[in-house]
């Protein structure tokens, strides 16, 4: 599959120090207050009823740009220039089970890479900041949900942000995520850091990539719109096995399709720095 990817996650992992940091994380007291509405994708709290559970949440509801969409594989060329710069980091890695702020997707597994990793737009540069999976996949091509979704988050320093969407097919072992998945938490709530592992995240970028962009949102509450979105054109392949590692933690974490309400999509090229 040559492909890719990505992102990353193909670990490599220097020699494991006995007594490996595990940090789990106690951080929750300080932000209690300020925790937003709690939302899930079960019925009760689920996408559908997202935007009554708090005004904060109300894009989730009245948005005409919301994520994710349904993309039709026959869109036009675009022109944007966008080039993908990503760095090695060591593997921080957390099971969430709450927002616990913007970017920080709740119900889901997230890694937090270090600073470095970048994508630049027209001059403009986004950082990565997180990336993550959803089991299926949100957006789908030509109505179909791929098994996974891996969203990489990048937030630029005016706040704005692009996401980077890696679609997951079924296919065979993929050794690049091996550590990744060796490291998954098990239960809701755990965080580990593990200083000892590093990710690779530009390892098996293919120099030209494509990807199909449009403008859209968070696909969780606060679902806010004005995101960057390129969800690239070639899928990476991981055995079934690999996929139900992540599928049998996260369940089902794939907010439903929206409408395109009259939105462009258009087929970008990205180039990567290696
Ligand atoms: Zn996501």
């Amino acid at each position: 599959m040559g492909l890719v990817f990505i992102l990353a996650c193909m670990l490599s992992c220097n020699s494991k120090r006995a007594g490996e940091e595990e940090n789990a994380s106690a951080d929750s007291a300080s932000i209690q207050s300020e925790r937003p509405a709690h939302w899930s994708y079960s019925e009760e709290g689920g996408p559908a009823g997202w935007a009554e559970l708090s005004p904060v949440y109300a894009l989730c509801g009245s948005g005409k740009s919301q994520s994710p969409v349904n993309i039709l594989s026959d869109a036009v060329k675009g022109s944007a220039e966008w080039r993908i710069d990503y760095k090695k980091t060591p593997l921080e890695i957390a099971h969430h089970e709450h927002v616990e702020e913007l970017i920080n997707n709740g119900h889901t597994i997230q890694v937090t890479p270090h600073e470095g990793s970048t994508i630049t737009y027209s001059g403009k540069v986004y950082h990565l900041k997180q990336f993550h999976f959803h089991t299926p996949s949100e957006h789908t091509i030509n109505g179909k949900h791929y098994p996974m979704e891996i969203h990489l988050v990048h937030e630029a320093d005016d706040k704005s942000l692009a996401v980077i969407g890696v679609l997951v097919q079924e296919g065979k072992h993929n050794s690049n995520f091996d550590q990744l998945i060796k490291y998954l938490p098990n239960a809701a709530g755990e965080r580990k850091t593990h200083d000892s592992v590093s990710i690779d995240v530009s390892m098996n970028i293919p120099e030209i990539l494509s990807a199909w962009h449009y403008i859209g949102s968070l696909t969780t509450p606060p679902c806010s719109e004005n995101v960057q979105w390129l969800v690239l054109t070639n899928p990476v392949a991981m055995s079934m096995e690999q996929l139900s590692a992540f599928s049998s933690r996260l369940k089902n974490n794939n907010r439903p399709v929206q409408a395109l309400n009259g939105r462009m999509l258009t087929i970008e090229t990205l180039s990567s720095k290696n």
